[in-house]
């Protein structure tokens, strides 16, 4: 035991403690955020290169990256039309032929000689009716050297930076010049010697309900896997608590930091919530209701509702947003909304206050542009609780602005506030209810690990049932496209063409391109759409005939401001123009979108570009043009005619990608959810929170014996977080 005490408190001194972990390789070590040994434990591959099964050529699956063994049968170093060196081998196995190209690596000639056995790892495609691998990953099997590496002795260490053969499955770690994946996966070797059993700080029963492998297994699985069952095991433990902690860190401060304050216990008036129906002039949709509904029960409970209302512009946010407003003024006590524009805050105190004011309510608007009289007027009502509603910016933020009874807090567009402003308002009120909108669309789970414990609602519809059907089209058939412009300028509608750039860049003659993914790319040079130039080619070519305008943050402003009054007014026919379009933009006359180059945006991109089409009574349709996407690419732009709707795409999304990759999930401190992706591992993060809350529900300060090393752990990761 005492043994395991001492080698737990040793992942947390410094990495130089760690053999061979100085010099230049500890400033490289620095540079990756490696400071502590556990820092440097925690360091997982982001990839494993898979050697350890092989197949036949004949077998080689196209697009799929696998690994063969083979011979040498021919090599030779060649140039392209363009000047770069190309080195290509010919591989037989008896199966079939495979041939593989690296471009700029010469000295490849000197170790790939025809005769020697091989195995390469890559990505086999039919390039010019061969089966062809370009830049794999090799392996030579007569090397000698081609051993596992963990084989310690030091004359071998010198050879580490030297390319020693992979074999197995290879892991691969994030690195850079003053430390190789090489040199890390050494001195990982060599932290783990002097740390072979730290204690788990996960507690057994949590560990047996989960059915989680001990820590010190799994990493070994995840720094030298055997197989990818141990991979498989290992990733599972240590993406579990990645979220574990995480949520931990969240839901431990919060507690403390709300501790002893109860929360307000809303009454539901009928007569006023009829009333309300009443004087609305729609309906509200059934997922409107639904999320009022989750709402008006949370404002009831004696918890403190946290909660966030999704839903894609438009969709009708801030109706059910005014329900908890009519709720927490009916009580007596007051309610803040807070936006984060000055045009929004008015945009409420025009539409909703106008309801607002026929339910008998008071409200007031609070900005800074008011005048210092009005302000301070506006502060002493909201103190005085003269005033049950207030709208604002950040100038409610303000010290001076205080409440007597604030009950409900809502935040609009909540994601472009930081977590100290929504934190700066809240401690105008601890207990006060929580909601907060926002139209970026964020799955349950990744919500989790952003904000810990909250829970979401979602509007899934806009109230108007107008459709957009999205479709893509090869760039050879970009007339089709053209023709559906025709088609809407026939009927007295307009149309946007987007492009990716908003002008051809010069030729760029001097750029060697390292690495390529693929043989097409090398081949052609892609055109890219670009604005300035799509501009003349439409006008003068494509619809001589129509009136088309450009508009690119190039355009000066009072131009932009006179061509989108036009466009609007429906003098223009066609605006041709970057993202600039993708917010604010309303010209519900529009029915046709037109994205050039639609493979070179991101997905959440061509959704908010979609949501400028559709917003008048008529159907409409987006038309993703694309040259010659990859395969990924090509998956990816189908999302977009399969879903509509944009949490479902944020969710297909998200699968393809890891958490660490995600703006904003770093924002808390907590530590790196570099194993776990927020859609694959949904029921993973699900049972970390639950787990989590159940946890704090019996022993809210950690102080129980059989946590004792859960306390020790999330204490180190703390203060690791304030260094
Ligand atoms: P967002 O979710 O983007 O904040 P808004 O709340 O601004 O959307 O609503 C967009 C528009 O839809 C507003 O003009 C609003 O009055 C209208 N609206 C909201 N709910 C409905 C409904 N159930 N039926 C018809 N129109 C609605
Ligand atoms: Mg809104």
């Amino acid at each position: 035991m005492h043994a395991r005490i001492e080698q737990t408190i040793f992942l947390d001194v410094p990495v130089q403690q760690v053999r061979f972990a100085h010099g230049k390789r500890l400033e490289g070590l620095h540079e990756l955020g490696i400071k502590t040994v556990r820092d440097l434990i925690d360091h997982y591959p982001f990839r494993y290169d898979d050697f350890s099964q092989t197949c036949k050529i004949i077998d080689l699956p196209l697009g799929k990256k696998k690994a063969v063994l083979g011979t040498i049968h021919e090599a030779q170093t060649r140039r392209t039309a363009k000047g770069k060196a190309l080195f290509e081998i010919t591989l037989t196995d008896g199966t079939g032929t495979l041939k593989a190209v690296w471009f700029n690596q010469r000295w490849l000639a000197e170790i790939l000689v025809a005769g020697k056995d091989i195995m390469l790892l890559g990505t086999a495609e039919h390039y010019k009716g061969l089966l062809s691998m370009s830049s794999p990953l090799y392996t030579l099997i007569d090397n000698p050297k081609a051993q596992d590496i963990s084989e310690e002795s030091d004359h071998e260490l010198k050879s580490i930076d030297a390319g020693v053969s992979p074999v197995g499955i290879v892991p691969v770690y994030r690195a850079n010049s003053a430390v190789s994946t090489n040199w890390i996966k050494r001195l990982i070797i060599e932290a783990r010697k002097k740390t072979p059993e730290p204690l788990d700080p996960l507690p057994p029963t949590l560990r047996a309900k989960r059915r989680l492998i001990s820590r010190q297994i799994a990493w070994q699985g995840i720094h030298a896997p055997k197989n990818h069952e141990e991979l498989s095991a290992a990733r599972y433990r240590l993406a579990y608590e990645q979220v574990f902690w995480l949520q931990l860190g969240m839901s431990y401060t919060e507690s403390k930091q709300w501790k002893g304050f109860s929360s307000f216990e809303h009454q539901i008036i009928d007569r006023t919530m009829d009333e309300l129906v009443d004087i609305l002039p729609f309906v509200l949709t059934p997922s409107q209701q639904s999320a009022v509904k989750e709402i008006l029960d949370d404002l009831q409970t004696p918890t403190r509702m946290n909660r966030l209302l999704l839903g894609d512009v438009g969709s009708g946010k801030t109706v059910v947003a005014l329900h908890a407003l009519v709720v927490a003024a009916g009580n007596g006590w007051q309610a803040a909304m807070m936006a984060p524009t000055e045009v929004l805050a008015q945009q409420y105190a025009a539409s909703v206050g106008s309801y607002l004011d026929r339910l008998g309510i008071s409200w007031a608007l609070l900005t800074s542009s008011l005048s210092t009289a009005d302000r301070e007027a506006a502060r002493t009502a909201l103190a005085l609780g003269k005033t049950s509603v207030v709208f604002g910016t950040h100038a409610l933020l303000e010290p001076e602005v205080s409440f007597k009874m604030l009950s409900l807090i809502v935040i609009d567009e909540q994601q472009r506030f930081g977590v100290e402003q929504r934190k700066e308002l809240r401690k105008k009120s601890p207990a006060a209810d929580f909601l907060s909108m926002t139209a970026t669309p964020i799955p349950r789970s990744l919500a989790l690990v952003m904000f810990g414990n909250i829970e979401v609602s979602y509007l899934e519809n806009r109230p108007n049932k107008v459709q957009v059907i999205t479709k893509n089209f090869k760039s050879s058939l970009d007339y089709k496209a053209y023709e559906a412009v025709r088609q809407a300028i026939g009927r007295g509608e307009q149309a946007y063409i987007v492009c990716p750039l908003i002008s051809a860049s010069p030729p760029d003659d001097q750029a060697d391109i390292p690495y390529l993914d693929s043989l097409s790319d090398f081949v052609d040079e892609p055109y890219i759409a670009a604005a300035e130039a799509e501009l003349i080619h439409l006008r003068t070519q494509v619809f001589p005939e129509h009136r088309v305008e450009l508009i690119t943050s190039r355009v000066k402003s009072e131009d932009k401001l006179r061509i989108m009054s036009e466009f609007k007014a429906g003098k223009i026919d066609i605006l041709v123009s970057t993202t600039v379009i993708e917010v604010g933009v309303d010209a519900p006359n529009a029915t046709v979108m037109v994205v050039l180059d639609a493979d070179r945006f991101g997905l959440a991109q061509l959704h908010q570009l979609r949501g400028r089409v559709g917003r008048g009574k008529k159907d409409s349709q987006m038309i993703l043009v694309s040259q010659n996407p990859g395969e990924q690419a090509r998956k990816r732009l189908r999302l977009l005619e399969q879903y509509s709707d944009g949490l479902t795409l944020a969710e297909a999304d998200l699968l393809e990608r890891r958490e660490g990759d995600l703006a904003g999930t770093r924002q808390h401190g907590a530590g790196s959810l570099s194993l776990v992706n927020v859609i694959r591992d949904k029921t993973l993060i699900s049972a970390a929170h639950a787990d989590v809350q159940k946890l704090l529900k019996e022993d809210p300060e950690l102080s129980l014996t059989k946590n004792v090393f859960l306390r020790y752990e999330m204490q180190q990761k703390e203060s690791m977080c304030m260094s």
